[in-house]
C-alpha cells in the first residue's frame, strides 16, 4: 500500500491526510501539539476553497456548516463606497465557517484510516535515491510521500528552501467571534459590514449562522477581523480592545457596537506574516516519490484577500488528483512534480494580488495616502473582482 506522512494538523494537513486516506493511501499523520484542535475563531471560503473541499470529498459536512455571504461591498471609513455591492455571480459567492466545526468535519473525514500522532514535533526531513523520510530526533517516519502542512514555520521548508523567509507583512490582526447570545440586535444581522478600509486599517465582519437558529453549528454568532499597520500590541486584551475602539471611532455602524459587545477573552491577536521569497519549488522528488509543501509551510500571505485557507485546500485537492493513480517509484516522483507545476503560478497571481492590497493599506505619507486614496476606488474593485473571478474560475485537476 502506499505510504504518506503527513506533517502537522492544522486545516491544511487534516485536509489532504483525509483526501489521502480516502483515496486508498496508509496516512500517518504528525502533529507537535498535544491534541489535534482548531481555533475559537471563523474563516471566509471562497468558491475555489469550497470547490476544492468538495473535490476532497467534504462538501457535505460543509454545507451543514457553512453560511453564504451576502455581497455587502467595501467602503471608506466615512461610509461612502469604494465598491458597490453586486450580486452574486455565477459559481456563487463565500461562505463564513466557524473554525471549530470544519475542523469537526475534517477531522471526521479522516475516517478510521488515518494514523494520527499527537506531541510529535518533526525536526528533520531527509530525502534520497531510495527513501524519503521525517524524524524527531528520535523516531524517524518513512513513507512514499510526505507532505509538510506545518505552518509559516515549517521545519520541513526551512530545511529544503532556506532562501524562503518568514518576514512581518507590517501589520497586526484582531479577530473575535461575539456569540449570539452576547451579540447586539441589528435589523439585518445578515449584511452587517462587508468590509470598511481606511488608511492603514480595516474592518470586516460577517454573520456566522443565522441568530436564534443553530443550524449545522452550536457556534454561531458574529465574526469580525480588525487589521492595523504596526507592530502586535503587547498590552492585554482589554487594553488592545481600548485602542481598537480609539482606532475605529467613528467607522460606520455598527463598527463601534460589535468592538463594544466583544468579550477581551474572546479577542486574538495576531503578528501578520508572510514568505519572502516564496519557495523555489513546492515539489522535492525523492526515494519513490517525495515531498510536497502545502498550505502556510508553501505560502503564508497576509489575510487580506481571504484566500490562505482557500490555497490550502486547492493544494490539497491538487495534490490527491495528481498522485491519485502514480506507483511509488519515478510515476509518484513525477507526480510530485507536477504538483509543483500546477500549483506554482496560481500561488504566485494569489500572492501578487495579496501583495497590491498591503500595498494599498500600508500606504504611508501624505503623498502617498493622496495618490492611495485617489486610486483607492479603482485599485480595490480591480482587485476585489479579479479574486473573485479567480476564486470562481478554479476547478481541481480531474
Ligand atoms: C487574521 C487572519 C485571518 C485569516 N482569514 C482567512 C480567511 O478568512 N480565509 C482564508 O482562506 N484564510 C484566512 N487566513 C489564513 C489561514 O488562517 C491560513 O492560511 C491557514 O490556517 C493555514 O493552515 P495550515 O494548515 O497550512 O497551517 P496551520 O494552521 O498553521 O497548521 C500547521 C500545523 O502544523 C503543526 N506543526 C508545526 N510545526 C510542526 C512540526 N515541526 N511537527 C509537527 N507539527 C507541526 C502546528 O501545530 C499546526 O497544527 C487568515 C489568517 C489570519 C492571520
Amino acid at each position: 500500500m502506499r505510504t504518506a506522512v503527513v506533517v502537522g494538523a492544522g486545516i491544511g494537513g487534516l485536509a489532504v491526510a483525509g483526501g489521502l486516506a480516502r483515496s486508498g493511501w496508509q496516512v500517518t499523520l504528525l502533529e507537535a501539539a498535544d491534541r489535534v484542535r482548531a481555533e475559537r475563531m471563523a474563516l471566509i471560503l471562497w468558491p475555489n476553497g469550497v470547490r476544492a473541499l468538495r473535490a476532497l470529498g467534504l462538501g457535505d459536512g460543509l454545507d451543514a456548516i457553512a453560511t453564504p455571504l451576502p455581497d455587502a461591498g467595501v467602503r471608506r471609513p466615512d461610509g461612502q463606497w469604494l465598491v458597490q455591492p453586486r450580486a452574486r455571480g455565477e459559481g456563487g459567492g463565500p461562505v463564513v465557517v466557524h473554525r471549530e466545526d470544519l475542523h469537526d468535519a475534517l477531522v471526521a473525514g479522516l475516517g478510521d484510516k488515518v494514523d494520527i500522532h499527537t506531541g510529535v514535533r518533526v525536526r528533520s526531513v531527509r530525502l534520497g535515491d531510495d527513501r524519503t523520510s521525517v524524524g524527531t530526533g528520535r523516531v524517524t517516519f518513512e513513507a512514499d510521500l510526505v507532505v509538510a502542512a506545518d505552518g509559516v514555520d515549517s521545519v520541513v521548508r526551512q530545511q529544503l528552501a532556506p532562501q524562503s523567509r518568514v518576514v512581518s507583512s507590517g501589520c497586526a490582526a484582531w479577530r473575535a467571534v461575539i456569540p449570539w447570545y452576547q451579540a447586539p440586535q441589528f435589523p439585518d444581522d445578515q449584511t452587517l459590514v462587508g468590509e470598511v478600509l481606511g488608511a492603514g486599517y480595516r474592518f470586516v465582519a460577517a454573520s456566522l449562522g443565522v441568530r436564534g437558529s443553530s443550524g449545522g453549528s452550536s457556534r454561531g454568532g458574529i465574526y469580525w477581523v480588525a487589521t492595523a499597520t504596526g507592530a502586535p500590541r503587547p498590552e492585554a486584551p482589554a487594553t488592545q480592545l481600548a485602542l481598537l475602539r480609539r482606532w475605529f471611532d467613528r467607522w460606520p455602524a455598527p463598527i463601534g457596537d460589535l468592538l463594544a459587545a466583544t468579550d477581551p477573552e474572546h479577542l486574538v491577536q495576531q503578528e501578520v506574516r508572510e514568505l519572502r521569497p516564496l519557495p523555489g519549488s513546492y515539489a522535492f522528488a525523492s526515494g519513490t516519490g517525495g515531498v510536497a509543501l502545502l498550505g502556510d509551510a508553501a505560502h503564508a500571505m497576509p489575510h487580506h484577500l481571504g484566500q490562505g485557507a482557500c490555497l490550502a485546500f486547492e493544494d490539497a485537492a491538487t495534490l490527491r488528483s495528481v498522485v491519485r493513480d502514480a506507483v511509488p517509484g519515478e510515476a509518484l516522483r513525477a507526480a510530485v512534480q507536477t504538483y509543483h507545476r500546477l500549483r506554482r503560478p496560481r500561488v504566485e497571481a494569489a500572492v501578487r494580488q495579496t501583495r497590491r492590497m498591503s500595498a494599498v493599506l500600508g500606504a504611508r505619507g501624505r503623498l502617498a495616502l493622496r495618490a492611495r486614496d485617489a486610486a483607492l476606488g479603482t485599485i480595490t474593485s480591480r482587485l476585489v473582482g479579479r479574486v473573485a473571478a479567480d476564486a470562481a474560475q478554479w476547478t481541481p485537476p480531474v
